[in-house]
């Protein structure tokens, strides 16, 4: 700009001079060469100043072009960076532009739904009324909407958040995630809460109908009041049995339960739970074997304990006569511990169930012996809190193994 600036200036001075040299000495030939030269000089630099300007108009053309392009390849590949991004997040990502069509819908959606929203109108999404309700008045509400729907047996929950640019509606961005698994956590523990408040109601509802009837009744017999004191004894051990396996229960439940863990001679350990109980498998002429190899494991005491009580406890619950047998031995880097009885056995269609919390094959016959009905289900827990494995071998009327596998 500044070489422009100068030349004009040199052409001005030069025509000061003509003109000053045509007022000093007015020589028409010599004036008429000074004034043709100062012509072509300025036609010549005339045309190099335009020359000039319409390079560096084509330079900014240029420079304007390439900043366009930098924006624009800014813009895809930030778009691009989002696609990627929605493609791995691991929740269903489903845009609107503002003329109701679904310009992007990610490989999520695709999977929840088995349907691709891609390039559609979401006036045209039938595949599931409650998803086209929403999009539907999240578009024209064209405010923040959320809202949890149900489709095929699958929850999900729905978050639309309108897309503005200088005010004016551009469309909406709604995530989708499948909260599925926590409905059914959420649906299990509503079970499990009323499964508890019904387990708990019979006894107190007997202990209170018995307590009733001894305080009513001041001068029955004795041999009927002490028949009721020993149902009110049985009943309120039942409900503390209920209530320490659901103590049991809801701390291994927790997320940061940790076992507490050392180094433990096995067969030490199972002969002390085995002793525990031999009175009440001679109460019911029973004979209890042990042949148990000892090895020194690293696994919570307690627990393992628990583990072995539990499996003896039914073994004699459910056995009327015969023998139970308790084996311990080391194979292939596990600790392997069998229970068997010759007890009444499992149908092996009930089997699966059995490890469910309150599952019974039975109600009568485990009530009457005491049962939780909570028993198997903390058994197959602390098994698999250690890193082992339960497994059940049975034949109807002849009798049942459990076997159970901790790692070395
Ligand atoms: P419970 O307190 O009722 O014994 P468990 O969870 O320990 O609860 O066991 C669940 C059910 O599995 C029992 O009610 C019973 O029907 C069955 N069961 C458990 N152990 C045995 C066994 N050794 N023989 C036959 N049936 C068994």
């Amino acid at each position: 700009m500044m070489n422009f600036k100068k030349s004009y200036i040199y052409i001005a001075v030069l025509y000061l001079l003509v003109a000053i040299y045509i007022i000093i000495d007015n020589n028409p030939a010599v004036t008429f060469t000074l004034i043709i030269f100062l012509m072509i000089y300025h036609f010549v630099t005339f045309i190099g100043v335009k020359d000039k300007l319409s390079e560096d108009k084509q330079v900014s053309v240029q420079k304007l072009q390439y900043k366009l392009d930098e924006t624009k390849k800014e813009s895809e590949e930030s778009y691009l960076h989002f696609l990627s991004l929605s493609q791995t997040l691991g929740s269903g990502v489903i845009m609107v532009n503002d003329d109701g069509k679904i310009n992007f819908a990610n490989k999520d959606v695709l999977e929840y739904f088995d349907f691709d929203f891609n390039n559609k109108y979401y006036e045209d999404i039938q595949i599931s009324k409650p998803l086209y309700k929403f999009i539907s008045k999240a578009y024209l509400l064209e405010q923040k909407y959320r809202k949890q729907i149900v489709y095929e047996d699958k929850y999900f929950d729905l978050l639309s958040t309108p897309i503005f640019e200088d005010d004016i509606f551009k469309g909406c961005l709604i995530i989708i995630h499948d909260i599925t698994t926590l409905r059914t956590a959420e649906n299990f523990q509503k079970r499990f809460t009323a499964d508890v408040s019904h387990e708990l109601k019979t006894p107190l509802s007997s202990i209170k109908g018995i307590s009733e009837i001894l305080n009513r009744d001041r001068n029955m017999e004795e041999k009927d009041r002490n028949e009721f004191i020993e149902i009110l004894q049985k009943e309120s051990v039942r409900m503390e049995t209920i209530l320490n396996d659901l103590l049991i229960i809801s701390k291994m439940d927790r997320i940061d339960y940790e076992l507490t863990v050392t180094e433990v001679h096995i067969g030490e350990l199972v002969l002390e739970s085995t002793n525990a109980l031999k009175r009440l498998a001679k109460e019911k002429n029973i004979e209890l074997i042990t042949n148990v190899k000892d090895e020194i494991i690293s696994v919570d005491k307690n627990k393992i304990a628990q583990v072995i009580i539990n499996l003896i406890k039914n073994a004699i619950n459910y056995t009327d006569e015969g023998s139970i047998t308790v084996t311990g031995y080391t194979e292939n880097d596990f600790y392997t511990l069998q229970v068997s009885d010759t007890g009444i056995g499992i149908n092996s269609e009930e089997i699966e169930n059995i490890f469910k919390r309150f599952y019974r094959i039975d109600g009568a016959r485990s009530r009457d012996s005491g049962g939780s009905g909570l028993g198997l289900s903390i058994v197959k827990n602390v098994v698999l809190k250690h890193g082992g494995n339960i497994q059940v071998d049975s034949i109807k009327d002849e009798g049942t193994t459990f076997i159970i596998t901790l790692p070395l």
